[in-house]
């Protein structure tokens, strides 16, 4: 076996790993190939293949994109429902506040109760809904103790700071 049919099965194998391979030896095939049409064949193949992986990546990344846009896109969804609530809560507070003082601390409690009952609890069951039909059971257990804390118990707590 002379040394270009050595050097040409040795190319058959490296020609595909061949962005791997050393500078030396890259050079060596390279230099075969210039004089071996097989090799040239395959290594034309390689390359054409190496071109289409940018391609392969790029749709990979397009794959990807709706998937990081739906987790932005829920992750918006849970802070909008929780500002939701907030704002209710805030505006309940802040009307029995305005509108009843600490003075009259047993209407001020009852302006907030019916606040509560007449506005924070339809609102909730429309979100928890909402929220049982975006989101796993995890995110529906969650807010669903939270409000009904809110609902049973809220009012007590204020009482006591009055
Ligand atoms: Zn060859």
């Amino acid at each position: 076996m002379d040394a270009y049919k050595k050097i040409h099965l040795l190319s058959q194998e490296l020609i595909p790993v061949i962005n791997d391979l050393d500078d030396e030896p890259r050079q060596i095939i390279l230099e075969h190939i210039t004089d071996c049409r097989d090799c040239r064949k395959l290594y034309d193949s390689t390359l054409n293949f190496d071109d289409s992986m940018p391609k392969q990546d790029y749709t990979e990344d397009v794959e990807l994109k709706p998937l990081k846009k739906l987790v932005q896109f829920n992750n918006g969804l849970k802070l909008l429902l929780i500002t939701v609530r907030a704002l209710i809560l805030f505006y309940i507070f802040y009307s029995s506040f305005k509108f009843y003082g600490v003075e009259s601390a047993t209407l001020m409690l009852e302006y907030f109760r019916s606040g509560i009952f007449l506005f924070y609890t339809p609102a909730v069951i429309f979100l928890l809904v909402f929220t049982s039909v975006f989101f796993n059971k995890k995110w529906v257990w969650i807010p669903l103790v939270f409000d009904f804390v809110i609902i049973l118990l809220l009012d007590n707590i204020v009482q006591l700071f009055l």
